[in-house]
Protein backbone atom coordinates (compact mmCIF):
# COMPACT_ATOMS: atom_id res chain seq x y z
CA UNK A 1 0.00 0.00 0.00
CA UNK A 2 2.75 2.77 1.24
CA UNK A 3 5.34 3.32 -1.61
CA UNK A 4 9.11 3.57 -0.92
CA UNK A 5 8.78 7.63 -1.16
CA UNK A 6 6.22 7.92 2.07
CA UNK A 7 3.03 8.00 -0.79
CA UNK A 8 -0.18 5.85 0.47
CA UNK A 9 -1.46 4.07 -2.95
CA UNK A 10 -5.61 4.97 -3.63
CA UNK A 11 -6.83 3.32 -6.53
CA UNK A 12 -6.22 3.08 -10.16
CA UNK A 13 -8.38 4.13 -13.01
CA UNK A 14 -7.94 4.06 -16.59
CA UNK A 15 -4.36 2.48 -16.45
CA UNK A 16 -3.57 5.47 -13.91
CA UNK A 17 -2.51 4.54 -10.45
CA UNK A 18 -2.89 8.14 -7.53
CA UNK A 19 -0.84 8.05 -4.90
CA UNK A 20 -1.14 10.48 -2.03
CA UNK A 21 2.00 12.20 -0.12
CA UNK A 22 1.25 11.60 3.63
CA UNK A 23 2.51 15.47 4.01
CA UNK A 24 -1.24 16.33 1.96
CA UNK A 25 -2.31 14.96 5.01
CA UNK A 26 -0.13 17.26 7.65
CA UNK A 27 -1.21 20.02 5.43
CA UNK A 28 -4.72 18.75 5.69
CA UNK A 29 -4.20 18.88 9.51
CA UNK A 30 -3.22 22.65 9.03
CA UNK A 31 -5.54 24.18 7.09
CA UNK A 32 -8.00 22.65 9.31
CA UNK A 33 -6.56 24.25 12.69
CA UNK A 34 -6.40 28.08 9.81
CA UNK A 35 -9.84 27.02 8.72
CA UNK A 36 -11.81 25.73 11.58
CA UNK A 37 -13.22 28.68 12.86
CA UNK A 38 -15.00 29.06 9.15
CA UNK A 39 -17.81 26.38 9.89
CA UNK A 40 -19.43 25.82 12.66
CA UNK A 41 -18.44 22.01 11.72
CA UNK A 42 -15.27 20.50 10.90
CA UNK A 43 -17.26 18.43 8.59
CA UNK A 44 -17.78 21.17 6.49
CA UNK A 45 -14.09 21.41 6.08
CA UNK A 46 -13.44 17.88 5.34
CA UNK A 47 -16.45 18.14 2.48
CA UNK A 48 -13.81 21.72 1.12
CA UNK A 49 -10.49 19.78 1.77
CA UNK A 50 -11.71 16.62 0.06
CA UNK A 51 -13.43 18.87 -3.39
CA UNK A 52 -9.70 20.52 -2.96
CA UNK A 53 -8.73 16.80 -3.51
CA UNK A 54 -11.16 16.20 -6.36
CA UNK A 55 -10.58 19.34 -8.07
CA UNK A 56 -6.85 18.54 -8.09
CA UNK A 57 -7.53 14.70 -9.13
CA UNK A 58 -9.67 15.87 -12.48
CA UNK A 59 -6.91 18.49 -13.36
CA UNK A 60 -4.29 15.72 -13.55
CA UNK A 61 -6.16 13.38 -15.13
CA UNK A 62 -7.03 15.54 -17.48
CA UNK A 63 -3.60 15.51 -18.38
CA UNK A 64 -2.76 11.96 -18.03
CA UNK A 65 -5.65 11.31 -20.22
CA UNK A 66 -4.91 13.83 -22.77
CA UNK A 67 -1.15 12.52 -22.60
CA UNK A 68 -2.57 8.85 -23.50
CA UNK A 69 -4.79 10.42 -26.12
CA UNK A 70 -2.20 11.46 -28.43
CA UNK A 71 -0.35 8.12 -27.96
CA UNK A 72 2.04 9.14 -24.71
CA UNK A 73 2.72 7.49 -21.74
CA UNK A 74 0.49 8.07 -17.89
CA UNK A 75 0.69 5.87 -15.30
CA UNK A 76 1.11 8.14 -12.25
CA UNK A 77 -0.71 10.33 -10.58
CA UNK A 78 0.51 12.13 -7.53
CA UNK A 79 -1.06 14.51 -5.29
CA UNK A 80 1.00 16.46 -2.85
CA UNK A 81 1.12 19.42 -0.98
CA UNK A 82 2.22 21.57 -4.13
CA UNK A 83 -0.66 20.21 -5.85
CA UNK A 84 -0.64 17.28 -7.64
CA UNK A 85 1.99 15.36 -10.21
CA UNK A 86 0.69 13.37 -13.06
CA UNK A 87 3.63 11.85 -14.45
CA UNK A 88 3.35 12.23 -17.84
CA UNK A 89 5.32 11.61 -21.11
CA UNK A 90 3.90 12.92 -24.58
CA UNK A 91 5.66 12.47 -27.59
CA UNK A 92 7.67 14.70 -28.35
CA UNK A 93 5.89 16.94 -30.58
CA UNK A 94 4.86 20.34 -30.07
CA UNK A 95 1.15 19.96 -30.80
CA UNK A 96 0.80 16.61 -28.47
CA UNK A 97 2.74 18.67 -25.88
CA UNK A 98 0.42 21.46 -25.62
CA UNK A 99 -2.84 19.29 -25.87
CA UNK A 100 -1.53 17.09 -22.99
CA UNK A 101 -0.39 20.53 -20.55
CA UNK A 102 -3.50 22.58 -21.66
CA UNK A 103 -6.06 19.52 -20.86
CA UNK A 104 -5.47 20.12 -17.46
CA UNK A 105 -6.75 23.78 -17.33
CA UNK A 106 -9.02 22.78 -19.37
CA UNK A 107 -10.96 20.78 -16.83
CA UNK A 108 -11.26 24.04 -14.46
CA UNK A 109 -12.53 25.95 -17.69
CA UNK A 110 -15.21 23.60 -17.65
CA UNK A 111 -15.62 23.72 -13.92
CA UNK A 112 -15.84 27.37 -13.95
CA UNK A 113 -19.59 27.95 -14.61
CA UNK A 114 -20.98 24.96 -13.42
CA UNK A 115 -19.64 25.95 -9.84
CA UNK A 116 -20.93 29.65 -10.72
CA UNK A 117 -24.15 28.69 -11.01
CA UNK A 118 -24.38 26.48 -7.87
CA UNK A 119 -23.02 29.31 -6.06
CA UNK A 120 -25.44 31.60 -7.12
CA UNK A 121 -28.20 29.02 -6.94
CA UNK A 122 -27.41 28.39 -3.22
CA UNK A 123 -26.74 31.86 -2.29
CA UNK A 124 -29.97 32.69 -3.46
CA UNK A 125 -32.44 29.82 -1.66
CA UNK A 126 -30.36 28.89 1.14
CA UNK A 127 -27.96 32.48 1.35
CA UNK A 128 -25.78 32.69 4.97
CA UNK A 129 -25.63 29.10 5.18
CA UNK A 130 -22.34 26.33 5.77
CA UNK A 131 -23.44 25.09 2.56
CA UNK A 132 -23.58 28.66 0.56
CA UNK A 133 -20.03 29.27 2.00
CA UNK A 134 -19.00 25.87 0.85
CA UNK A 135 -19.89 25.87 -2.59
CA UNK A 136 -18.29 30.10 -2.70
CA UNK A 137 -15.90 28.56 -1.06
CA UNK A 138 -15.37 25.51 -3.77
CA UNK A 139 -15.74 28.32 -6.26
CA UNK A 140 -12.72 30.31 -5.58
CA UNK A 141 -10.59 27.22 -5.12
CA UNK A 142 -10.50 26.21 -8.71
CA UNK A 143 -10.87 29.79 -10.04
CA UNK A 144 -7.35 30.19 -7.75
CA UNK A 145 -6.37 26.69 -9.30
CA UNK A 146 -7.14 28.12 -12.88
CA UNK A 147 -5.29 31.26 -12.35
CA UNK A 148 -2.28 30.17 -10.78
CA UNK A 149 -1.77 27.83 -13.17
CA UNK A 150 -2.26 29.57 -16.18
CA UNK A 151 0.71 32.18 -14.83
CA UNK A 152 3.19 32.40 -18.08
CA UNK A 153 5.97 31.06 -15.22
CA UNK A 154 8.04 27.92 -16.58
CA UNK A 155 6.88 25.08 -14.96
CA UNK A 156 3.89 25.91 -14.34
CA UNK A 157 0.69 25.25 -17.17
CA UNK A 158 1.02 28.33 -18.66
CA UNK A 159 4.43 28.36 -18.66
CA UNK A 160 4.98 24.89 -20.01
CA UNK A 161 1.40 25.83 -22.82
CA UNK A 162 3.95 28.87 -23.88
CA UNK A 163 7.35 26.52 -23.88
CA UNK A 164 4.64 24.73 -26.67
CA UNK A 165 3.57 27.41 -28.85
CA UNK A 166 7.27 29.02 -28.80
CA UNK A 167 8.42 25.31 -29.90
CA UNK A 168 6.59 25.36 -33.10
CA UNK A 169 8.32 28.91 -34.36
CA UNK A 170 12.22 28.72 -32.69
CA UNK A 171 12.30 24.59 -31.89
CA UNK A 172 12.40 22.76 -28.68
CA UNK A 173 15.63 24.28 -26.75
CA UNK A 174 15.32 27.65 -27.84
CA UNK A 175 12.10 27.54 -26.47
CA UNK A 176 12.37 25.82 -23.13
CA UNK A 177 15.63 28.43 -23.12
CA UNK A 178 12.87 31.50 -23.28
CA UNK A 179 10.26 30.03 -21.02
CA UNK A 180 12.99 28.93 -18.16
CA UNK A 181 14.53 32.38 -17.96
CA UNK A 182 10.42 33.67 -18.40
CA UNK A 183 10.24 31.01 -14.84
CA UNK A 184 13.12 32.35 -12.88
CA UNK A 185 11.96 35.78 -13.09
CA UNK A 186 8.81 34.73 -12.12
CA UNK A 187 9.73 32.82 -9.08
CA UNK A 188 11.78 36.31 -8.45
CA UNK A 189 8.64 38.25 -8.73
CA UNK A 190 6.74 35.42 -6.17
CA UNK A 191 8.99 36.13 -3.55
CA UNK A 192 9.09 40.21 -4.48
CA UNK A 193 5.23 39.89 -4.09
CA UNK A 194 5.52 37.50 -0.22
CA UNK A 195 7.48 39.50 1.36
CA UNK A 196 5.30 43.00 -0.37
CA UNK A 197 2.10 41.24 1.20
CA UNK A 198 3.96 39.73 4.23
CA UNK A 199 2.65 36.39 2.59
CA UNK A 200 3.56 32.87 4.91
CA UNK A 201 6.02 29.98 3.94
CA UNK A 202 3.64 28.42 1.49
CA UNK A 203 4.76 30.61 -1.25
CA UNK A 204 8.38 30.59 -0.28
CA UNK A 205 8.47 27.30 -0.72
CA UNK A 206 6.75 27.30 -4.29
CA UNK A 207 8.67 29.90 -5.12
CA UNK A 208 12.07 28.18 -4.57
CA UNK A 209 10.60 24.91 -6.42
CA UNK A 210 9.78 27.05 -9.59
CA UNK A 211 13.03 28.93 -9.56
CA UNK A 212 14.73 25.40 -9.03
CA UNK A 213 12.92 23.78 -12.08
CA UNK A 214 13.50 26.77 -14.34
CA UNK A 215 17.46 26.96 -13.61
CA UNK A 216 17.06 22.29 -15.22
CA UNK A 217 15.11 23.92 -17.67
CA UNK A 218 17.69 26.13 -19.22
CA UNK A 219 20.97 23.96 -18.02
CA UNK A 220 18.80 21.60 -20.13
CA UNK A 221 18.20 23.75 -22.84
CA UNK A 222 22.10 24.77 -22.93
CA UNK A 223 22.89 21.09 -23.13
CA UNK A 224 21.01 20.56 -26.23
CA UNK A 225 22.10 23.69 -28.47
CA UNK A 226 25.44 22.75 -27.31
CA UNK A 227 25.27 19.73 -28.43
CA UNK A 228 23.54 20.44 -31.94
CA UNK A 229 26.43 23.44 -32.67
CA UNK A 230 28.95 20.82 -31.61
CA UNK A 231 26.90 17.74 -34.56
CA UNK A 232 27.08 20.88 -36.71
CA UNK A 233 31.09 21.38 -36.58
CA UNK A 234 31.60 17.50 -36.82
CA UNK A 235 29.25 17.41 -40.37
CA UNK A 236 31.17 17.30 -43.69
CA UNK A 237 31.08 20.69 -45.55
CA UNK A 238 27.56 21.18 -47.20
CA UNK A 239 29.25 21.02 -51.49
CA UNK A 240 28.61 17.49 -51.15
CA UNK A 241 25.07 18.79 -52.43
CA UNK A 242 25.43 19.74 -55.70
CA UNK A 243 27.08 15.91 -56.61
CA UNK A 244 23.13 14.09 -55.74
CA UNK A 245 21.61 16.98 -58.37
CA UNK A 246 21.79 14.61 -61.78
CA UNK A 247 21.80 16.42 -65.07
CA UNK A 248 19.14 15.59 -67.31
CA UNK A 249 20.95 13.12 -69.59
CA UNK A 250 19.78 14.55 -72.99
CA UNK A 251 19.47 18.57 -72.38
CA UNK A 252 16.21 20.18 -74.02
CA UNK A 253 17.15 22.48 -77.19
CA UNK A 254 17.66 26.05 -75.63
CA UNK A 255 18.99 25.35 -72.19
CA UNK A 256 21.95 26.91 -71.30
CA UNK A 257 25.29 25.49 -69.46
CA UNK A 258 24.81 28.02 -66.80
CA UNK A 259 21.81 25.84 -65.46
CA UNK A 260 24.62 23.13 -64.75
CA UNK A 261 26.10 24.98 -62.02
CA UNK A 262 23.80 24.40 -59.52
CA UNK A 263 20.04 22.48 -58.55
CA UNK A 264 17.39 24.42 -59.38
CA UNK A 265 15.44 26.09 -56.52
ZN1 LIG B 1 -1.53 21.13 -14.54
Amino acid sequence: MVSRNGSLRLFRLFGITVFVHWSWLLVAYLQYQYRRSVYPSALWFALEYGSLFAIVLLHEFGHALATLSVGGKADTIMLWPLGGVAFVDPPHRPGAVLWAIFAGPLVNIILLPLLLFAAIYVGQFAPHTSLASYIWMVFQINLGLLIFNMLPIYPLDGGQILHALLWFVLGYAQALRIVSVLGFVGAAGLVGLAVWLGLGPYTYIVAVFIGWRAVIGYQISRQIIRQANEAANRAPPPAATNVTWIPPANPQPGSTTNSWDKPPQ
